[in-house]
């Protein structure tokens, strides 16, 4: 708690005041016990850990940059931005009452559907963005709303205190996946959410090296929140030691990496916005997009590195313009230090995403290297 005045660069650069109190290192070791000592009487040497499946100093050292860096009660760790998804689903009781966001993360619609069908929990999906379709959602009560802003792959920006307003009066908890966000841009439990989540695998680690994801709570003594971290160490979605240090090793620059990626993002944005082999870009930081002006509310330091841009002609040309991109890696995923494209309809064929539709991951390369490559794969692939 004792950091938490600490502006983010400060609290990320120095790992929220983690050193190797053992060694004096100023970085911390990683420690990989899973199991720890007891004295002569029996009595645990350290009351707090006993078994690894859910005590680990090099987790608790990773959480709590996180925590701090949202502004949280309590953060947890998970093994992968789904596990602390279903984390969360699974701590509702059977029965409940969930309004997802439509158009959103597959892996989460998709995921939410199968469990929900099974555990008997009645899903509503709505467009949030659209304030009167959530609201009508949330006129019957309700256990749980699930938003994402910015959305993947649409980029739409969800209003996070006015749902939190309409989430609350139906007697529901909301949950915010700002994974595309990060912490640095939108703290979402400053915004009136409850929980707050991320995949770690993205811009937290930074580096596409680690699986990771988070839940970060205002109120560490809910129903809920105990519930979820119950499920955790009951169920095991344990996050490992050398993965908890790297994301902690990757949140050191978060805050650098973030301002370069805004930076880029928004240089590329510009460039593909009314370019000629440019149909339309998604992007909240152009002020032509429909959430502008609330993402410009919610989100302080810019609008995230993703962005989907739906090129003029077919799906061959849009396969053509990735195919003849250099720089930019064909590849799924989001938030690395190296920019990538995606072709979205390949991997989703069966949703609405447009086949002309490519998903970037602005990265924090040179923008002007990116925006020529960009520049010669449109103008390579002829209309
Ligand atoms: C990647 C992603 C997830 C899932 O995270 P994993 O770490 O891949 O399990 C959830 N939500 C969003 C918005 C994502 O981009």
């Amino acid at each position: 708690m004792k950091n938490d005045h600490l502006k983010p660069a400060t609290i990320a650069a120095q790992a929220a005041g983690a050193t190797d109190t053992e060694t004096a290192g100023v970085v911390p070791g990683i420690h990989l016990s899973t199991t720890y000592l007891r004295d002569a009487d029996y009595a645990l040497m350290r009351p707090d850990n006993i078994y690894g499946r859910d005590e680990n100093d090099s987790v608790r050292q990773a959480e709590e940059v996180l925590r701090q860096l949202e502004g949280a009660a309590a953060t947890l760790l998970f093994p992968t931005g789904m596990a602390a998804i279903a984390a969360v689903f699974r701590a509702l009781p059977g029965g409940a009452r969930v309004i997802l966001q439509n158009g959103i993360y597959w892996g989460t619609i998709k995921w939410v559907r199968d469990f929900c069908a099974r555990r008997g929990i009645f899903l509503e999906e709505v467009d949030a963005a659209d304030a009167s379709a959530l609201a009508a959602a949330c006129r019957s009560s309700a256990d749980l709303v699930w938003i994402e802003t910015p959305s993947n792959p649409w980029l739409k920006t969800v209003d996070i205190n006015a749902a939190a307003g309409l989430a609350h009066k139906a007697g529901a908890v909301l949950v915010v996946d700002a994974t595309a966000a990060t912490p640095i841009l939108t703290r979402a439990l400053d915004h009136g959410a409850d929980i707050v989540m991320h995949s770690a695998s993205k811009a937290i680690n930074g580096h596409a090296d680690v699986l990771g994801g988070v839940l970060s709570c205002r109120d560490g003594a809910s129903a809920l929140w105990k519930a979820i971290a119950t499920e955790r160490h009951d169920a095991g979605a344990i996050i490992g030691p050398f993965e908890a240090w790297l994301v902690m090793r990757g949140l050191r620059t978060l805050p650098l990496r973030v301002e370069r990626m805004c930076t880029n993002a928004m240089a590329i944005a510009r460039f593909l916005d009314g370019h000629a082999g440019v149909e339309s870009v998604l992007y909240p930081g152009l002020e032509g997009d429909p959430g502008h002006a609330i993402a410009s509310r919610q989100m302080s330091g810019g609008y995230g590195s993703l962005m989907s841009v739906v090129v003029k002609g077919d799906r061959a040309r849009a396969l053509d313009v990735v195919a003849r991109l250099r720089l930019f890696h064909r590849a799924t995923s989001l938030g690395g230090v190296e920019s990538l494209v995606e072709h979205r309809h390949t991997i989703e064929p069966d949703t609405g995403i447009p086949e002309t539709l490519l998903r970037l991951s602005v990265g924090i390369e040179d923008a002007g290297d990116l925006v020529a490559d960009l520049a010669q794969a449109l103008e390579g692939a002829a209309a």
